[in-house]
């Protein structure tokens, strides 16, 4: 006789689980599928077992062929759960992606050798038959266990192998869930007519639940869109295989909203949007990524224009409800997913910097996100690792190019920053210098640079050698630090360096607010510091400002030397004989052959850079330079 009292209360606490589970929201992904599918599953299975079990108790009143289907139905419900429940530990470790398709069969076989046992036990008794005494166990019985145990250690085999690739919490939790499994099996062996087991299922259930399947830990903004980890799930698993655009939307300036109305007006702003956005995209995942951001999956052929402009004239009114009351503006960005291969972090790096530029703009543009700024952003990320390195352990290098005099003698030299990738590539300082501008890092990196070159040229002269100067670069970002003449002349005297050897090269993009310029320049200037105008011909040229900063030097960039070696005109000559009648020292930058150096001397140019005498080469080398000179 079976007895089935605990089945009851299990299927009970089971159906709950289940109205619970459907009554949220859910990401469609795998791993929820599976879980779902393994209640469903564990609700049959206690079902007909229920159901078998007085069917064999009570074998003679009931029809045969009832007793024995309802078996059938038992054991292939047995067998289909045994496995569901072995491809969720699958699914959590993310195993079933790297396992090769042979394997896949391999590990299936089991499954359907049971399924077709079952199917042919009514004929051949394998599993179990009944006969005029009711129900009994068939030879291959056994094979249930068989079955149950190798998932269960198959389970536990794999999730150690990838602990790595899984978080701690699913890790303990899977561990335990298998533990729970092979406990079960051990009980269904121990008490065979007391129907045990599906309580030990109900609990490894209820505990995958509590530990990662509630699909509350999925939701954001009271359950109306999901959040940054449902998105980042999401996005790596239909990665490839996504017929999406992604439509960003993100309040204007959120850090000072939520100064202005404070957090709990803001929240519930975030709210109202939430839901606006639910109601108009009703069909589509919606998910709230922090910081006023919304990222919405919407059909490939959807007008992602169309939807910005109504989203704009929905924020153009008042977000209001019983707790608050703002006025919002949003920005917009959009990425095209279809055929795309990118990895979960270079989607959401793309976008995050997109969705930071759209969050700083006026009004409701939309910002396209193309296959180039995801490239860029990839790079730059590395970029990025490699430079915080670079500053970090202070190894970003000092590289030197000459300059040489009309005579062709070297009198000075410029201080360049490199820096190298961990194989040891050096990486131009056209790729690191804005990402370090960016980040604000550039004042230590250029501090760094500053240091390396007053010890450079203590070093020279401790073997009697000379430059009559050398320039260091100077970005803008640095230019506005009020601390900055106290800081460089404090390193020059560190190294006991002349300051006036050292001329410091800014760009004309730094020459914004003339009274600040004038202020600095003259800060630095009273430590014996000089400037030099780097980069003439690249930005807006302003001549009346060239009157009132005491630069001692103006270099023409290589576009207007270059410029002028293809297509010579009256102009550059004009503007160097200008200068020059303003007492400039004249620079040429980009000197590659002889041509170019003559038509430059020509002109009346003092100094000149360029790859004619050497490139920017290590500070080591440009001291033998100087040695045999
Ligand atoms: P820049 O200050 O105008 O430096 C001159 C650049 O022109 C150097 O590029 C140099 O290698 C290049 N150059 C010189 N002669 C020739 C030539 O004949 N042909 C060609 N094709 N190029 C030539 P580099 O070293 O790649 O530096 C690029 C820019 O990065 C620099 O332009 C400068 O603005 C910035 N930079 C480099 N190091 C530092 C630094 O330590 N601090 C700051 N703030 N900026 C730096
Ligand atoms: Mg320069
Ligand atoms: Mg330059």
């Amino acid at each position: 006789m079976w007895s089935y009292s605990f089945e009851i209360p299990t299927l009970l606490v089971i159906l709950i689980l289940l109205v619970f589970y459907f009554s949220r929201p859910r990401l469609p992904l795998k791993k929820n599928l599976l879980f779902l599918q393994m209640i469903a599953i564990e609700t049959l299975v206690i079902i007909f077992d229920i159901a078998a079990s007085a069917a064999d108790n009570n074998y003679q009143s009931v029809p045969k062929w009832i007793v024995v289907n309802l078996n059938m139905f038992y054991f292939i419900g047995f067998f289909t759960w045994s496995f569901v429940m072995f491809c969720f530990s699958l699914s959590v470790t993310r195993a079933s992606i790297v396992l090769k398709t042979y394997m896949k069969y391999i590990l299936s076989t089991p499954f359907y050798l049971g399924i077709i046992f079952s199917l042919v036990s009514p004929f051949l008794r394998l599993i179990f038959y009944v006969d005029d005494l009711g129900y009994h166990p068939g030879i291959l019985y056994p094979y249930i266990y068989v079955v149950g145990f190798s998932y269960a250690l198959t389970s536990l085999f794999i999730i150690c192998r990838f602990r790595r690739a899984i978080p701690k919490r699913e890790f303990y939790t899977m561990v335990m869930y298998n533990n729970i499994l092979i406990i079960s099996l051990i009980v269904r062996i121990a008490f065979p007519t007391t129907l045990l087991m599906d309580t030990f299922v109900l609990i490894d259930i209820i505990i995958v639940y509590l530990a990662f399947e509630n699909p509350e830990y999925f939701l954001e903004l009271r359950s109306t869109v999901f959040n940054s980890i449902a998105l980042r799930e999401y996005i790596e698993e239909n990665t490839g295989k996504m017929d999406y655009k992604v439509i960003g939307i993100v309040v204007h300036r959120y850090q000072v909203i939520r100064e202005i109305y404070g957090a709990g007006q803001t929240d519930a702003g975030l709210n109202m949007i939430g839901k606006y956005l639910n109601q108009l995209f009703h069909k589509d995942k919606i998910f709230y990524n922090r910081k006023g951001r919304f990222v919405v999956f919407v059909d490939s052929k959807t007008d992602v224009e169309y939807a910005c402009r109504t989203i704009s004239r929905r924020f153009s009114q008042v977000w209001k409800s019983d707790e608050a009351e703002l006025y919002l503006t949003a920005g917009f960005a959009t990425m095209e997913l279809k055929g795309t291969e990118y990895s979960v972090d270079e989607i959401l790096g793309a976008f995050s910097r997109v969705m930071e530029k759209a969050g700083n703009s006026e009004g409701g543009e939309v910002f396209y996100i193309s296959k180039e700024d995801v490239q860029k952003n990839k790079t730059d990320t590395q970029i990025r690792r490699y430079l915080e390195s670079a500053i970090d352990n202070n190894t970003v290098e000092l590289y030197i190019q000459p300059l040489v005099n009309r005579r062709g003698t070297i009198v000075g030299a410029e201080s360049l920053a490199r820096i190298k990738d961990f194989d040891g590539n050096i990486i131009p300082p056209g790729m690191f210098i804005p990402l370090a501008e960016s980040s604000g890092r550039i004042n230590e990196m250029g501090e760094q640079i500053f240091e390396k070159t007053c010890s450079f040229m203590r070093y020279l002269k401790a073997e009697n050698l000379y430059l009559d100067w050398i320039n260091v670069n100077l970005s803008p970002v640095q230019f506005v630090r009020t601390d900055l003449a106290d800081r460089y002349a404090s390193i020059a005297r560190k190294y006991r360096v002349d300051p006036e050897l050292i001329h410091l090269e800014i760009t004309e993009e730094s020459v914004v607010d003339e009274m600040f310029m004038n202020n600095q320049i003259q800060g630095m200037g009273e430590k014996g510091f000089k400037f030099v105008l780097d980069d003439y011909g690249t930005g807006y040229s302003n001549l009346s400002r060239l009157k009132t900063i005491p630069f001692i030097n103006i270099k023409l960039d290589k576009s207007l030397v270059w410029g002028y070696d293809k297509e010579p005109d009256a102009i550059l000559p004009n503007m160097i004989s200008t200068f020059k009648s303003m007492g400039f020292g004249i620079t040429a930058e980009g000197i590659e052959n002889s041509k170019m150096e003559d038509e430059m001397k020509e002109m009346g140019c003092d100094y000149f850079q360029g790859f004619k005498y050497s490139k920017p080469i290590p500070s080591s080398e440009f001291f033998e330079m100087l040695s045999r000179r």
